[in-house]
């Protein structure tokens, strides 16, 4: 029992086994806080009003789903998540639907994802790498002995409940193989830059030790708050990926550097753990896991130092701000007003004032500047961590949003460039998610000094600057509309 009286669904589940399956409904359910969002879902804790029991209640909207092409995906993780019986998995109790959309009732794994806890401590302790190493091992024990092999685990897959035990998501580019899979096979390319597999680069093929190699990249992460193959493009991480070209740090401890060197073998079939290996009796028999309970595990409490983080609520706070706070429709014509005065004072608009792009409270640069000025700028963007998603443009604005959609928030790295692009980059995984498309059509609207939408023909994007500076975001989008389209 919570301390305010809600059963979690472990509780109620134990306390009461169901004894006849009465398919669930929306009604049935009381939603609330998001706790993430999915390029296919959004995730949002729902209690069950009978039960009192609390789920991750993982929303799928139909027509989102079948426009990319994504049904397998979903059937595959849903078939998947009902096998698994463990307690580092997450846990899928049920799922059902309305006309426009799917819903899965999942454990509730609140506290945030691996990657986010490795990014508060700078990395990880022997203790804490060694608990939660452990606990993967005997997670990825499990799946393989059912023949299903994840191919995309990584950090950011790996959540944790309330007790601070993991929970392994994402099942949507899992494969259930027929055999015993030990075998590399034939794979589509699935996975992340920095965790995939050699096999599956030089040969396309996959196998259970893919995770294996996978988990020799968590773990060196863990221990050194980096990934083991970095470089600026994934052209490059994958050139050290095929060599296996990694380093370690001075006074990395022997037994974790032994550990990892046998998981990073470029042969799956030499990997600690694979079945020509000794399969995971041997793994386990590593000295990194000197200490460890194994049949314990699940009972086991958290490293002290995680469960002060569990306290911590960065990866909780997830509520939106309401729009209480916004304009009225006299300063929104006020402000269109201005900004029609000001650009027809500029005129030239080399004669704006040239800001720092990533200068949140700047304007950023203007859409045309002088050849030197521009090479001047261009020299600093190559020394920037954003310059490889400009292909070659200069970034004339910079900074995060937050981007909201449906019940979900998500920050985001917004370039705005040359062309003009209006890129959006995941700041943690510095992937690109998306661009808001360009056109003659597309236009700003300030909703209060930190929300404003960017309308498109095909859909309106909702942007929150906690910075409060929408006005200035709303200012130079259209600016740069000015330039490129009249
Ligand atoms: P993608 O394919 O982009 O990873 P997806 O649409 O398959 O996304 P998930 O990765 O399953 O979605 O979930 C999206 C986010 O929701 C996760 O990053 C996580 O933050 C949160 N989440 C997922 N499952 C749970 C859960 N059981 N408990 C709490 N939060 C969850």
């Amino acid at each position: 029992m919570t301390e305010n009286g809600v059963k979690t669904e472990e509780q109620g589940h134990i306390e009461a086994a169901q004894p006849k399956r009465i398919k669930k409904k929306r009604g049935d359910f009381r939603f609330g806080p998001t706790l993430g969002e999915g390029s296919y879902s959004t995730v949002i804790l729902a209690r069950e009003i009978e039960s009192g029991r609390e789920y991750a209640m993982k929303v799928l909207e139909k027509r989102h789903i079948m426009r990319e092409k994504k049904v397998p995906q979903v059937e595959r993780e849903k078939q998947v998540l009902s096998r698994l019986d463990h307690p580092f998995f997450v846990r899928l109790y049920f799922t059902f639907q309305d006309t426009e959309r799917l819903y899965f009732g999942l454990s509730v794994a609140r506290k945030g994802e691996l990657l986010s806890k490795i990014k508060q401590l700078g990395k990880f302790d022997l203790e804490c790498s060694r608990f939660y190493t452990a606990q993967i091992v005997s997670a990825l024990q499990h799946l393989h002995s059912l023949n299903i092999i994840h191919r995309d685990l990584k950090p950011e897959n790996i959540l944790f409940n309330d007790k601070m035990q993991i929970q392994i998501t994402d099942f949507g580019t899992a494969k259930e193989l027929k055999d015993s899979g030990d075998e590399p096979r034939s794979s589509s390319f699935v996975g992340t830059a920095q965790y995939v597999s050699p096999e599956l680069l030089k040969d396309k093929k996959a196998c259970k030790s893919s995770d294996l190699w996978a988990l020799g990249c968590i773990v060196y992460q863990m221990l050194t708050g980096q990934f083991p193959f970095k470089a600026p493009n994934e052209y490059l991480i994958f050139q050290q990926i095929v060599n296996c070209k990694y380093e370690f740090p001075e006074d990395f401890d022997p037994n974790a550097r032994d550990l990892i060197s046998s998981l990073l073998q470029l042969d799956p079939m030499m990997r600690l753990g694979s079945s020509s290996c000794g399969g995971y009796e041997k793994l386990m028999e590593h000295p990194f896991f000197t200490g460890i309970d194994w049949e314990n595990l699940a009972n086991q409490a958290a490293p002290k130092t995680m469960l002060a983080l569990a306290g911590d609520s960065s990866d909780e706070d997830t509520t939106v701000e309401d729009l209480a706070d916004g304009f009225d429709q006299a300063f929104i014509n006020d402000f269109k007003a201005q900004v029609i005065e000001e650009s027809k004072q500029k005129g030239d608009s080399t004669q704006l004032v040239i800001c720092d792009p990533t200068d949140n409270s700047g304007l950023g640069l203007p859409a045309v500047l002088p050849k030197e000025e521009r090479e001047r700028w261009m020299k600093k963007q190559h020394s920037s961590d954003w310059d490889y998603f400009a292909k070659g443009n200069l970034i004339l604005k910079q900074g995060q949003l937050e981007k909201k959609r449906g019940f979900s928030v998500k920050l985001r790295e917004f370039l705005l460039t040359e062309g003009p692009k209006l890129i959006y980059i995941d700041p943690n995984s510095k992937e690109v998610k998306g661009e808001i498309p360009w056109s003659s059509e597309l236009r700003t609207e300030p909703k209060s000094f930190r929300i404003f939408f960017v309308h498109t023909p095909n859909r309106t994007y909702h942007l929150i600057d906690k910075s409060n500076n929408a006005l200035i975001w709303c200012k130079k989008i259209e600016e740069i509309k000015k330039h490129y389209y009249t």
